[in-house]
């Protein structure tokens, strides 16, 4: 496997979370340094070079944590600036105007502390006044610095919605992911998205409570005979530790140790999965160096 996926990149994970205070739930908050960096050590084996944490403002973002990391294990990590959604945007950044929040993510993506402006999100079918603010702040940051945005959307619920938002206001289409859009099986709303010249991201994969793996094959084959399939990226957004593999979960081996054999073994070429993987977060993220 490693030969077929060297070079990859996974486009959206947390290596450091914790969304316990709202979710009064310890498994959400994912602090697990060693067993972290055990994993690591396997995906760099695998031939993954690069992953993009998406962990922002609110959500436990540790930047001297997500360096350690980068060093022990060998990959290169990208770091993320922004708020995710209500109710996880920490008091007093709530009532900040768009230019405000603009200026904290330009000085974090200038510094070189941040590169993708992301993970900001909708609720479930509901756009709150404060996610709008998020989102206009997101393409004030985009335009100031051509950072990439990559969004959250709870269930796929909304995704239209942002791709319009956002290439609407001029964030370049290209420069665009929206997330989670294989949490629901909808192949008409999927077309839609990217039809407005978006990626997405097919990033919570191994997530078989909300929607079993083989549906997520089953789609990404309709997508590669539609031709559409060079506007997808892959990933598995642990945010548990019981996702963890020492913790009994599945890990973030599971993309290219199961499922990538899945895609394989249901016909899709291997050159996609080096498209998916490799050439689109390259070009989306850039050259690799
Ligand atoms: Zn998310």
């Amino acid at each position: 496997m490693a030969s077929l996926i060297q070079g990859a990149t996974l486009m959206h994970e947390h290596m450091h979370l914790d969304l316990s205070r709202i979710k009064k739930d310890p498994d959400t908050c994912l602090d697990c340094t060693q067993e972290t960096l055990e994993e690591l050590r396997k995906l760099r084996k695998q031939g993954v070079t690069r992953i993009l944490d998406v962990t922002n403002t609110g959500m436990g973002r540790d930047h001297d944590l997500l360096d350690w990391l980068e060093q022990e294990s060998g990959i290169r990590i990208l770091h993320s600036t922004g708020w995710y959604k209500d109710p996880f945007i920490p008091d007093g950044w709530s009532e900040k105007s768009p230019e405000e929040l603009a200026d904290v993510m330009i000085r974090e993506i200038r510094s070189g502390k941040a590169v993708v402006i992301g993970e900001i999100g909708t609720s479930k079918n509901r756009w709150t006044d404060n996610e709008r603010r998020l989102f206009e702040a997101a393409v004030l940051a985009h335009k100031a610095t051509g950072a990439p945005v990559y969004t959250h959307t709870t269930m796929s619920t909304l995704a239209l919605e942002q791709a319009q938002y956002l290439t609407g206001q001029g964030v370049e289409p290209d420069k665009i992911v929206i997330g989670h859009m294989d949490l629901a099986q909808d192949m008409d709303r999927i077309r839609k998205v990217l039809k407005t010249g978006v990626n997405i991201g097919f990033d919570t994969i191994g997530k078989s409570d909300y929607l079993p793996d083989e549906k997520r094959v089953q789609m990404l084959l309709e997508l590669e005979a539609e031709g559409l399939i060079d506007h997808v990226v892959l990933s598995m957004d642990i945010t548990r530790k019981s996702q963890l593999q020492a913790f009994g979960g599945k890990g973030y081996p599971w993309l290219a140790d199961h499922f990538i054999p899945s895609l394989l073994e249901a016909g899709l070429q291997p050159d996609t999965i080096r498209q998916m993987l490799i050439r689109t977060p390259d070009r989306i993220l850039g050259e690799q160096t």
